[in-house]
């Protein structure tokens, strides 16, 4: 039977290589809706490739977008705004649900497809980051499936038991012999560079990764290894375990994925060459195997894999991060939040690379919130966040 996809965030990085296998295997997925944001020009492009059936588009884009398309032929009924997405994500008719927008905008969209019991292919990671105990508990709750597609937690997955694997929101890894998991991280692009030369950076440096092709964001958290850290979050509500049995290495080459750590001394590896239609298309295919269309890895052409460990004073968001997931929830949201904002600033051209993570710490140091209870829901998690971004503008305005 064929799969009904909807792409969230289809005009994006993951969007473009989830679709591009999609595009190659027509009888086995329909692309039954896509969304997008900023780039409509492309989203349009994708209509005109895929003819969805739906299509969401920011509110105000709504009535030209409709006409855009029914003027060129296009039959796609066209919602918008948060509440578009979360249609989508919950359509009957929707299968599987690509989660690929970026920070906190995705949550909404990718919660309620939890709700609905759909099965989803995660790559927004601030979801998890912001809502992992909501999250996993929906997942739970109405049977959906909850596949990694970051290429990391991709990788554990797939190292991890069978048992693990097929029940994985519910995994008590101390039964199955697993000891830790090892993130690889590459170190991005200023590993070999000093922190002053980290402090001049421009955004064009910034965002030019050494392996992998990426958007504006995930590239300037890989530059301040905030990536990582949402990360290790990530993996700790992915995988039920403590930050405290999650190791970060740094792999420059960006090879091994990632690896799980067993009690006999046995370590796991998934490896491959660094493109995300790898585990994309893992996730898709679950539990079959299927093309991805990703050039095999070269093994002959490999010079060597280096491991080394992670500065954390140049480093600060890895550090930052455990911190957080170690005070609890309402602390994650704060640094999610602060880093979206310091982000986006940096991109903007007001702060510096090196302000992020004095930003991101401060926030986390000035907004002292009361531990989230357990009955917490999206309404107190979006309020902190609320809160949070709030403050972070006030601290990003005083350096500029
Ligand atoms: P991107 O910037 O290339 O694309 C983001 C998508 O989200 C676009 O379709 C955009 O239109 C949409 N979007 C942005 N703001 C929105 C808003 N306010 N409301 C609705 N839609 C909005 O980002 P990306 O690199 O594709 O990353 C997407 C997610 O996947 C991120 O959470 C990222 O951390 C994660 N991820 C990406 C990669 C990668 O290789 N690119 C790898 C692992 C995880
Ligand atoms: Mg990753």
């Amino acid at each position: 039977m064929t799969q009904r996809i909807a792409v969230l965030g289809a005009t994006g990085s993951i969007g473009d290589s989830t679709l591009a296998i999609l595009a190659a295997q027509p009888h086995t997925y329909e692309v039954y809706a896509l969304s997008g944001y900023h780039r409509l020009d492309k989203l349009f492009a994708l209509c005109q490739q895929f003819l969805p059936k739906r299509v969401s588009v920011p509110m105000s884009a709504v009535d030209d977008f409709a006409h855009r398309l029914k003027a060129a032929g296009i039959d796609s009924d066209v919602v918008g705004g948060e509440a578009g997405l979360v249609d989508i994500a919950t359509d009957s008719q929707t299968d599987t649900v690509v989660a690929a927008i970026v920070g906190a905008a995705g949550l909404p969209s990718t919660l309620a497809a939890a709700r609905a019991g759909k099965r989803i292919l995660l790559a927004n990671k601030e979801a998890l980051v912001m809502a992992g105990k909501v999250m996993i508990d929906a997942v739970k709750k109405h049977k959906a499936t909850l596949l990694p597609l970051d290429s990391e937690h991709n990788a554990i997955f797939q190292c991890l038991p069978l048992a693990i694997q097929q029940d994985n929101t519910q995994i008590h890894q101390s039964n199955h012999g697993v000891r830790k998991l090892w993130l690889t991280a590459s170190g991005g692009p200023f590993l070999q560079q000093s922190f002053e030369q980290m402090q001049q950076a421009s955004v064009a440096e910034a965002v030019k990764h050494p392996n992998w092709s990426m958007g504006q964001k995930i590239s300037v958290d890989s530059a301040t290894m905030m990536n990582k850290g949402l990360e290790l979050i990530e993996a700790c509500h992915l995988f039920d375990l403590p930050e405290d049995k999650i190791n970060v290495v740094i792999h420059p080459q960006s090879i091994i994925h990632s690896m799980v750590e067993y009690s006999d001394g046995s370590f796991l590896a998934q490896l491959g060459s660094p493109d995300m239609k790898t585990p994309i298309a893992h996730a898709l295919s679950y539990p079959d195997r299927m093309d991805s269309g990703s050039q095999p890895l070269d093994l002959f052409a490999l010079s060597g894999l280096e491991f080394i460990e992670p500065d954390l004073q140049k480093f600060a968001c890895l550090r930052l991060a455990r911190q957080a997931m170690q005070a609890g929830t309402q602390a994650t949201i704060v640094l999610n939040a602060a880093n979206e904002i310091a982000v986006a600033a940096f991109l903007d051209g007001k702060i510096r690379l090196t302000d992020i993570a004095n930003i991101n710490e401060q926030a986390l140091n000035d907004i002292q919130l009361p531990p989230l209870n357990e009955t917490a829901d999206i309404e107190d998690i979006l309020a902190i966040d609320k809160i949070a971004r709030h403050l972070t503008d006030k601290l990003v305005a005083k350096l500029t």
